[in-house]
């Protein structure tokens, strides 16, 4: 721990960066002694769009100034334009708004049960949601329940019961663990945190045609895959499937205010009734009216066009340092996880070396370096950075 981390008031559940950002605009963040460094991470694809988006801005100004928050006991004129418009974008009929990842998560596993003891008929108290290794969907204690991440899990018992974890990536696992109580399989198309793992093109559809034939919902959290990271809406997309539900999250509330959303069609969300389910800030105008203009956004196609193409030089520039400090590489869209060579040092430490020269990433799960950098970043910069990082492997 660094001395500034021993002198926090904060709880020790994270372990930044030494750098305090003061500003930031687009791909680029200022800290407090005016140092500017490119931002790699984009709050983990919260801010796909950029630091300061304009119309965002925009969008949020504009609400600021209306109201902001009237909770569900009243309808207010923002929510309902949202969720149209979001379900329209994501080919759905129905939208459960909530506030962060974890939430939307919980809020899915709630429906998938309801869903199962009403619709599908399993006995009330028998559902199994089947889950993958190598997880993250979150922080609640009923997520960490399903995690097979030590550090995520242990010493926070005891556990929800009700979910099978199965290898990811293997149909065959997935197939054998489905009976009669399974309610819903729950997946990251691609695996975010895991260091952006991504399964063979056949699973997913595999997952899709499985769920099908055994009448089990298709959960897919796309809370940091979705909304235009990966160069399409959905990481779904790019293996033309549709699950039953997709987990939004993070982008949703283009780096302003935390928006979640369950969305899915009304045979199968529509099982909520009224009372049952709800959050005093899930759905308010300001997020609404920022999720919103999020959602016009990615409406016209434009940040997944511009994450693919970027995604391609991204690609193009990583693949060959195979080899040269790199052990792996992984790319969906503009989206990366890069192994390092232990000789090189730990993924931590390369992070470090690229910190002192002005770019921002971070490490997950020791060896890796993830890069998600805001879509809006021009692709100069996106050079500039990877020339960054080859400088801090050879350091
Ligand atoms: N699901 C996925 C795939 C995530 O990557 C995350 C966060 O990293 C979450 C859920 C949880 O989101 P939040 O941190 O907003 O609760």
């Amino acid at each position: 721990m660094s001395a500034v981390e021993e002198r926090s008031a904060l709880a020790h559940n994270y372990h930044p960066l030494p750098v305090e950002i003061a500003t930031g605009e687009g791909a680029w963040v200022v800290d407090s002694d005016g140092r500017r460094y490119l931002d790699l991470l984009a709050a983990y694809s919260a801010v796909n769009f950029g630091h300061g988006h304009p119309q965002l801005i925009a969008a949020a100004k504009a609400q600021l100034d209306r109201v902001t928050l009237v909770s569900r006991a009243f309808e207010n004129d923002r929510l309902e334009p949202f969720a149209r418009e979001l379900a329209a974008l994501a080919g759905k009929t129905m939208v459960l708004p909530m506030n962060t990842g974890a939430e939307a998560v919980e809020s899915g596993i709630k429906v998938a049960r309801a869903w199962g003891y009403r619709v599908k008929g399993v006995p009330d108290g028998a559902a199994t949601i089947v889950v993958a290794s190598g997880n993250f969907h979150g922080r609640t204690t009923t997520i960490v329940s399903f995690s097979d991440d030590p550090s995520a899990r242990e010493g926070f018992g005891p556990y929800t019961p009700g979910f099978r974890m199965v290898p990811y990536g293997s149909a065959e696992a997935l197939e054998a663990a489905i009976d009669d109580t399974t309610v819903a399989v729950l997946l990251e198309p691609v695996q975010g945190e895991a260091g952006v793992v991504v399964p063979p093109d056949d699973y997913l559809p595999a997952v899709r045609r499985l769920c099908d034939e055994r009448n089990v919902l298709m959960i897919a959290d796309e809370i940091q895959s979705g909304l235009g990271r990966v160069g399409a809406t959905f990481a779904c997309d790019l293996v033309g499937v549709v699950p039953d539900l997709y987990l939004l999250g993070k982008a949703l509330g283009g780096g302003i205010v935390p928006v979640s959303a369950v969305v899915g069609d009304d045979d199968v969300l529509g099982v909520l009734r009224p009372g049952e389910h709800g959050s005093t800030f899930g759905g308010n105008p300001l997020a609404a009216a920022v999720g919103l203009e999020v959602v016009r956004m990615l409406a016209t196609g434009e940040p997944q066009r511009r994450a693919r193409e970027l995604g391609e030089v991204l690609r193009a520039r990583l693949e060959p340092l195979i080899g040269h400090g790199v052990t792996a590489v992984r790319v969906r869209g503009l989206w990366a996880g890069v192994d390092i060579d232990p000789a090189v040092g730990t993924a931590r430490e390369v992070c470090e070396r690229m910190m002192a020269g002005g770019v921002l990433a971070k490490d997950t799960h020791g060896q890796t370096v993830r890069f998600a950098p805001p879509i809006v970043i021009e692709e100069s910069d996106l050079h500039h950075a990877i020339d960054v990082f080859e400088g801090a492997l050879r350091s």
